[in-house]
């Protein structure tokens, strides 16, 4: 068997081999993927800011977004039908005083649970729209989406 032949066929069976068992390899390749960030989150997010210099990509990210828009209109709108009244009253006031410039952007500050920018404000209380508090990305995710 030539070289040729021999790559050949291990390509052959690499293939048969994907094909047979593509769920059980994305399933891997996604946990892979997890904890390999979770691993190197700095490296991983300052490849994705580099990536993101590229005009070419922001530009297909944007379009990947207003294409998902479009077609999810009606579940867009229903989100923010749900949303409870109180809640969008008090994001309306905050996002009001920082257009008005009244308040800095939360960017402005430092995170309050950890060192991080703020990326956004929290509302503690929504009964007290004007009471919030600096938060980065991960720890608001972490106050509303971690049991
Ligand atoms: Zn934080």
């Amino acid at each position: 068997m030539t070289p040729e032949e021999r790559r050949e066929k291990t390509r052959a069976y690499n293939a048969q081999y994907k094909a047979k068992n593509r769920e059980r390899i994305n399933e891997q390749n996604k946990l892979d993927m997890r904890e390999y960030y979770k691993q190197n989150k700095e490296q991983v997010l300052a490849a994705q800011r580099e990536r993101y210099q590229d005009p070419e990509v922001r530009e297909r990210h944007k379009r990947t977004g207003q294409v998902w828009k479009q077609a999810n209109k009606d579940r867009i709108r229903q989100y923010q039908r749900d949303i409870d009244p109180l809640k969008k009253r008090a994001r309306w006031m905050v996002d009001n005083r920082v257009r008005q410039n009244h308040w800095p952007p939360a960017r402005f500050f430092l995170c309050s649970r950890c060192d991080s920018h703020a990326q956004s404000y929290h509302h503690p209380d929504y009964n007290h729209p004007t009471w919030v508090e600096p938060l980065c990305a991960t720890c608001h995710n972490r106050h509303h989406f971690s049991k």
